[in-house]
């Protein structure tokens, strides 16, 4: 038997854990439903061609999940259920205590004798929509919460013009400690960290990332296309749909790109809706 013989253990090990990898991206890509590539544009000009106008539904409690059967997103047609699996029971909160316990008082790399604070990340443990940054700035560094400077308090506009609350949402940075004078994260400083995001979005399991500005996105993608160019259109995050979008601190600088970062999130309002996501409350017109 293979698992009989020591020189093989390595190669079983990998298989085995490229399994469970191939599984996991498998349940998310089945609980999401989302996993078309579709562009904001496309999707405002789909809608308005195919959808008849029915009255916007808005519901106070978490929605109901529907089955992609019934809000179809572009699926990719490989022959997969088109029913989502059940519901598991929902447990970011334990999850995410968890790995924070696991973090600690984190020295794993150069940025932590400067830090005063770490900044693991803020909102709902079980949110359908998480929101994810760069790094800290200084006002987060001082008070250990992500977006809570002038980028922050335009966030949490754009947020809450979805319909939704920063309470809501999840809202944290690839980086959790800041870098000095905000320079740009380093690539052992991402190294370092970003294992911990990952872990964050896997227990969180959101049904869609909110990619924010051109360093979270091009991290969780692995792609360096100018964010100017990968913004509006959705992109996949191991198996669960991701929209880049335009920072708010570059929106502070260039108010008149506001709109952009608007349709983007009007699209991801739109995407969810058709797997019956809903904001708690009307989102802006
Ligand atoms: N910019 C980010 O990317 N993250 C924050 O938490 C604050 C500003």
């Amino acid at each position: 038997m293979a698992g009989d013989d020591p020189g093989a253990a390595p190669e079983l090990e990998e298989l085995r854990a490229l399994v469970g990898q191939f599984r996991t991206h498998l349940e998310a890509r089945g609980r999401s439903g989302l996993v078309g590539v579709v562009t904001a544009k496309s999707e405002t000009a789909k809608s308005e061609k195919t959808a008849p106008a029915a009255p916007r539904q808005v519901v106070a409690a978490p929605a109901p999940v529907e089955t992609e059967a019934q809000h179809p997103i572009e699926p990719i047609d490989d022959g997969e259920p088109s029913a989502a699996p059940p519901e598991k029971a929902r447990t970011g909160k334990k999850g995410l205590q968890v790995l924070r316990d696991e973090i600690g008082d984190c020295q794993r790399c150069k940025l932590a004798p400067t830090r005063k604070n770490l900044v693991y990340g803020v909102g709902n443990p079980d949110a359908d929509l998480v929101f994810v940054g760069e790094a800290p700035g200084a006002d987060e560094d001082a008070q250990g919460e992500p977006f809570v400077g002038k980028a922050g308090q335009l966030l949490t506009k754009m947020i809450e013009a979805m319909g939704y609350t920063r309470d809501d949402v999840y809202i944290c940075n690839v980086l959790k400690c800041r870098p000095p004078g905000n320079r740009n994260p380093e690539p052992d400083e991402v190294a370092s960290c970003e294992p911990f995001l990952k872990r964050q979005l896997a227990v969180i399991r959101p049904r869609m990332i909110v990619a924010l500005g051109k360093f979270a996105a091009q991290c969780l993608l692995r792609d360096d296309t100018p964010i100017t160019r990968l913004r509006g259109g959705f992109r996949s995050y191991e198996g669960i749909p991701l929209m880049p979008t335009l920072h708010p601190a570059y929106l502070l600088r260039d108010p008149s790109k506001k709109k952009l970062a608007w349709d983007d999130l009007k699209a991801v309002n739109a995407a969810l809706a058709r797997v019956g996501i809903h904001p708690p409350r009307p989102p802006a017109g």
